[in-house]
Protein backbone atom coordinates (compact mmCIF):
# COMPACT_ATOMS: atom_id res chain seq x y z
CA UNK A 1 0.00 0.00 0.00
CA UNK A 2 1.07 3.64 -0.78
CA UNK A 3 1.27 5.82 2.17
CA UNK A 4 -1.78 8.17 2.85
CA UNK A 5 -0.44 11.98 2.98
CA UNK A 6 -3.07 15.45 3.79
CA UNK A 7 -1.84 16.34 0.36
CA UNK A 8 -4.19 15.36 -1.94
CA UNK A 9 -2.59 13.36 -4.41
CA UNK A 10 -2.30 13.50 -8.23
CA UNK A 11 -3.67 10.50 -9.85
CA UNK A 12 -4.07 9.79 -13.53
CA UNK A 13 -7.38 8.12 -14.05
CA UNK A 14 -5.98 6.77 -17.66
CA UNK A 15 -3.10 5.47 -15.76
CA UNK A 16 -5.20 3.48 -13.14
CA UNK A 17 -7.41 2.40 -15.46
CA UNK A 18 -4.46 0.87 -18.20
CA UNK A 19 -3.15 -0.89 -14.86
CA UNK A 20 -6.70 -2.25 -13.96
CA UNK A 21 -7.46 -3.86 -16.78
CA UNK A 22 -7.62 -7.44 -15.96
CA UNK A 23 -7.76 -6.99 -12.43
CA UNK A 24 -11.19 -6.03 -12.31
CA UNK A 25 -12.39 -8.96 -10.54
CA UNK A 26 -9.30 -8.14 -7.51
CA UNK A 27 -11.22 -4.65 -7.52
CA UNK A 28 -14.56 -5.85 -7.50
CA UNK A 29 -13.77 -8.27 -4.96
CA UNK A 30 -11.76 -6.16 -2.67
CA UNK A 31 -13.61 -2.84 -3.02
CA UNK A 32 -16.81 -3.64 -3.05
CA UNK A 33 -20.17 -5.64 -2.07
CA UNK A 34 -20.10 -7.75 -4.99
CA UNK A 35 -17.08 -9.89 -4.23
CA UNK A 36 -19.10 -12.57 -4.19
CA UNK A 37 -20.12 -12.37 -8.20
CA UNK A 38 -16.58 -11.30 -8.53
CA UNK A 39 -15.11 -14.49 -6.65
CA UNK A 40 -17.00 -16.35 -9.02
CA UNK A 41 -15.89 -15.37 -11.75
CA UNK A 42 -14.11 -17.26 -14.48
CA UNK A 43 -14.88 -15.27 -18.13
CA UNK A 44 -18.14 -18.09 -19.10
CA UNK A 45 -21.31 -17.32 -19.95
CA UNK A 46 -23.92 -16.05 -22.54
CA UNK A 47 -23.50 -12.34 -23.94
CA UNK A 48 -26.04 -11.01 -21.63
CA UNK A 49 -23.72 -11.94 -18.40
CA UNK A 50 -21.66 -14.69 -17.01
CA UNK A 51 -24.17 -16.57 -15.39
CA UNK A 52 -21.64 -18.11 -12.98
CA UNK A 53 -21.18 -14.82 -11.63
CA UNK A 54 -23.87 -13.68 -10.21
CA UNK A 55 -24.61 -11.61 -6.48
CA UNK A 56 -27.66 -9.37 -4.94
CA UNK A 57 -27.63 -6.09 -7.20
CA UNK A 58 -25.95 -3.65 -4.38
CA UNK A 59 -28.20 -0.93 -4.92
CA UNK A 60 -31.63 -2.60 -4.72
CA UNK A 61 -31.32 -5.62 -3.85
CA UNK A 62 -33.13 -8.04 -6.07
CA UNK A 63 -34.42 -12.30 -6.27
CA UNK A 64 -32.42 -14.71 -5.34
CA UNK A 65 -29.08 -12.76 -4.90
CA UNK A 66 -28.62 -12.95 -8.64
CA UNK A 67 -29.83 -9.67 -9.75
CA UNK A 68 -26.89 -8.81 -10.46
CA UNK A 69 -23.89 -10.39 -13.39
CA UNK A 70 -20.75 -9.78 -14.81
CA UNK A 71 -20.30 -9.49 -18.55
CA UNK A 72 -17.81 -12.18 -19.96
CA UNK A 73 -15.11 -9.65 -20.74
CA UNK A 74 -15.44 -8.53 -17.39
CA UNK A 75 -12.17 -8.61 -15.64
CA UNK A 76 -10.56 -6.99 -18.91
CA UNK A 77 -13.06 -3.87 -19.37
CA UNK A 78 -14.77 -4.16 -15.76
CA UNK A 79 -18.38 -3.79 -17.27
CA UNK A 80 -21.77 -5.70 -15.09
CA UNK A 81 -24.98 -4.74 -14.52
CA UNK A 82 -28.33 -5.20 -13.08
CA UNK A 83 -31.55 -6.34 -14.43
CA UNK A 84 -33.21 -3.62 -13.03
CA UNK A 85 -30.59 -0.60 -12.62
CA UNK A 86 -28.77 -1.24 -16.02
CA UNK A 87 -25.18 -1.63 -17.09
CA UNK A 88 -22.17 -0.06 -15.31
CA UNK A 89 -18.61 -0.34 -16.28
CA UNK A 90 -14.99 0.00 -14.62
CA UNK A 91 -14.85 3.06 -11.84
CA UNK A 92 -18.72 4.00 -12.72
CA UNK A 93 -19.56 0.52 -11.83
CA UNK A 94 -17.49 0.84 -8.36
CA UNK A 95 -19.62 4.12 -7.78
CA UNK A 96 -22.57 2.76 -8.36
CA UNK A 97 -22.08 0.05 -6.45
CA UNK A 98 -20.70 1.77 -3.58
CA UNK A 99 -22.29 5.13 -3.77
CA UNK A 100 -18.88 6.08 -3.75
CA UNK A 101 -18.03 9.96 -5.32
CA UNK A 102 -15.27 9.77 -8.67
CA UNK A 103 -12.26 10.40 -6.09
CA UNK A 104 -12.73 8.85 -3.77
CA UNK A 105 -13.03 5.51 -6.30
CA UNK A 106 -9.69 6.38 -8.13
CA UNK A 107 -7.96 6.62 -4.99
CA UNK A 108 -9.19 2.95 -3.76
CA UNK A 109 -8.09 1.65 -7.07
CA UNK A 110 -5.02 3.01 -6.90
CA UNK A 111 -4.18 1.65 -3.19
CA UNK A 112 -5.80 -1.84 -4.29
CA UNK A 113 -2.88 -1.81 -7.17
CA UNK A 114 -0.37 -0.19 -5.14
CA UNK A 115 -0.26 2.65 -7.85
CA UNK A 116 2.83 5.08 -7.34
CA UNK A 117 2.29 9.09 -7.37
CA UNK A 118 5.75 9.94 -8.51
CA UNK A 119 6.05 7.40 -10.66
CA UNK A 120 3.00 8.31 -12.54
CA UNK A 121 4.71 11.38 -12.27
CA UNK A 122 7.59 10.64 -14.43
CA UNK A 123 5.77 8.77 -16.98
CA UNK A 124 2.44 10.21 -17.24
CA UNK A 125 1.14 13.86 -18.27
CA UNK A 126 -1.74 15.09 -16.56
CA UNK A 127 -4.81 15.05 -18.89
CA UNK A 128 -8.33 17.03 -17.65
CA UNK A 129 -10.54 14.76 -16.43
CA UNK A 130 -13.09 14.93 -19.17
CA UNK A 131 -10.85 13.49 -21.90
CA UNK A 132 -11.44 10.00 -19.51
CA UNK A 133 -13.93 7.70 -21.05
CA UNK A 134 -15.74 4.86 -19.72
CA UNK A 135 -15.89 1.57 -21.83
CA UNK A 136 -18.45 2.80 -24.49
CA UNK A 137 -21.66 0.46 -23.94
CA UNK A 138 -22.72 -2.39 -26.93
CA UNK A 139 -25.83 -1.63 -29.15
CA UNK A 140 -27.50 -4.48 -27.50
CA UNK A 141 -25.84 -3.15 -24.20
CA UNK A 142 -27.53 0.34 -24.88
CA UNK A 143 -30.88 -1.32 -26.55
CA UNK A 144 -31.56 -3.10 -22.90
CA UNK A 145 -30.95 -0.02 -20.82
CA UNK A 146 -33.53 1.96 -23.10
CA UNK A 147 -35.77 -1.22 -23.03
CA UNK A 148 -35.54 -1.14 -19.48
CA UNK A 149 -35.85 2.96 -19.08
CA UNK A 150 -39.05 2.73 -21.56
CA UNK A 151 -40.72 -0.25 -19.05
CA UNK A 152 -40.10 1.63 -16.12
CA UNK A 153 -40.90 5.25 -17.66
CA UNK A 154 -44.50 3.66 -18.83
CA UNK A 155 -45.34 2.04 -15.39
CA UNK A 156 -44.72 5.60 -13.83
CA UNK A 157 -47.12 7.03 -16.04
CA UNK A 158 -49.66 4.54 -15.16
CA UNK A 159 -49.27 4.36 -11.57
CA UNK A 160 -51.39 7.28 -9.54
CA UNK A 161 -50.32 10.00 -7.29
CA UNK A 162 -50.75 9.25 -3.56
CA UNK A 163 -53.80 11.10 -3.57
CA UNK A 164 -56.01 9.39 -5.64
CA UNK A 165 -58.79 6.81 -4.97
CA UNK A 166 -56.88 4.18 -6.56
CA UNK A 167 -53.50 4.84 -4.78
CA UNK A 168 -55.61 3.60 -1.11
CA UNK A 169 -53.36 0.58 -0.99
CA UNK A 170 -49.94 2.59 -1.01
CA UNK A 171 -51.82 4.91 2.05
CA UNK A 172 -53.00 1.98 3.71
CA UNK A 173 -49.37 0.53 3.32
CA UNK A 174 -47.66 3.61 4.87
CA UNK A 175 -50.30 4.31 7.35
CA UNK A 176 -49.53 0.66 8.67
CA UNK A 177 -45.92 1.45 8.94
CA UNK A 178 -46.82 4.41 11.56
CA UNK A 179 -46.62 6.96 8.30
CA UNK A 180 -50.36 8.46 9.02
CA UNK A 181 -50.97 11.42 6.54
CA UNK A 182 -48.40 10.98 3.44
CA UNK A 183 -49.10 13.68 1.37
CA UNK A 184 -47.75 13.04 -2.46
CA UNK A 185 -44.26 12.20 -1.00
CA UNK A 186 -42.87 15.26 -2.49
CA UNK A 187 -44.18 13.88 -6.01
CA UNK A 188 -41.50 11.15 -5.67
CA UNK A 189 -43.66 8.05 -5.09
CA UNK A 190 -47.08 6.92 -6.86
CA UNK A 191 -49.22 3.41 -6.59
CA UNK A 192 -49.55 0.98 -10.01
CA UNK A 193 -52.33 -1.02 -9.79
CA UNK A 194 -51.01 -4.01 -11.31
CA UNK A 195 -47.36 -4.83 -11.94
CA UNK A 196 -46.51 -8.92 -12.36
CA UNK A 197 -43.84 -10.01 -10.14
CA UNK A 198 -41.24 -12.64 -12.27
CA UNK A 199 -39.11 -14.72 -11.00
CA UNK A 200 -36.32 -17.15 -12.66
CA UNK A 201 -37.43 -20.46 -12.78
CA UNK A 202 -35.01 -22.82 -15.30
CA UNK A 203 -38.27 -24.89 -15.22
CA UNK A 204 -40.72 -22.71 -17.37
CA UNK A 205 -40.98 -21.17 -21.01
CA UNK A 206 -38.30 -18.47 -21.08
CA UNK A 207 -36.72 -19.24 -17.81
CA UNK A 208 -38.91 -16.82 -15.73
CA UNK A 209 -42.43 -17.57 -13.61
CA UNK A 210 -44.83 -15.40 -13.20
CA UNK A 211 -46.05 -15.47 -8.65
CA UNK A 212 -48.75 -13.02 -9.56
CA UNK A 213 -50.02 -9.31 -10.09
CA UNK A 214 -49.91 -6.84 -7.34
CA UNK A 215 -49.95 -3.66 -6.60
CA UNK A 216 -47.05 -1.88 -6.69
CA UNK A 217 -45.52 1.12 -4.61
CA UNK A 218 -43.40 3.04 -6.90
CA UNK A 219 -40.50 5.09 -5.79
CA UNK A 220 -37.93 7.24 -7.49
CA UNK A 221 -34.32 6.82 -6.46
CA UNK A 222 -32.32 9.52 -7.07
CA UNK A 223 -28.22 10.14 -7.01
CA UNK A 224 -26.42 12.24 -4.77
CA UNK A 225 -26.52 15.20 -7.24
CA UNK A 226 -30.24 14.56 -7.22
CA UNK A 227 -30.86 13.11 -10.76
CA UNK A 228 -33.42 10.31 -11.16
CA UNK A 229 -31.14 6.87 -11.42
CA UNK A 230 -33.51 4.33 -11.44
CA UNK A 231 -37.60 3.47 -9.74
CA UNK A 232 -37.51 1.33 -6.73
CA UNK A 233 -40.70 -1.07 -6.69
CA UNK A 234 -42.47 -2.62 -3.32
CA UNK A 235 -45.32 -4.96 -4.00
CA UNK A 236 -48.28 -4.60 -1.46
CA UNK A 237 -51.71 -6.32 -1.38
CA UNK A 238 -54.75 -4.21 -1.86
CA UNK A 239 -55.15 -4.25 1.79
CA UNK A 240 -51.88 -2.56 2.68
CA UNK A 241 -49.70 -5.29 3.65
CA UNK A 242 -46.40 -6.48 2.17
CA UNK A 243 -47.29 -9.01 -1.17
CA UNK A 244 -45.56 -12.56 -0.50
CA UNK A 245 -42.82 -12.38 -2.31
CA UNK A 246 -39.06 -12.73 -2.59
CA UNK A 247 -38.02 -8.67 -2.69
ZN1 LIG B 1 -30.36 -3.22 -9.26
Amino acid sequence: MVTTTKKKRYLEASDIKDKARGNWMYLFSTLTGIGNAADNFNGNGSSSGSANARSACPVHGGVSNKAFYFFNDANETGAGGCNSCGVHSDFGLIMWANGWEYRRTLEAVADALDIDESERKRTYKPKPQEQIKPRELTAAELEKNLNLKNKMSQQWREAYPLNKGKAKPARLYFKQRGLGDIGLLGGEVRLHPGIKYWVEDKDCKFGYKCLGTFPCIISTVRNKDGEPTTLHYTYITKDGKKADVPC
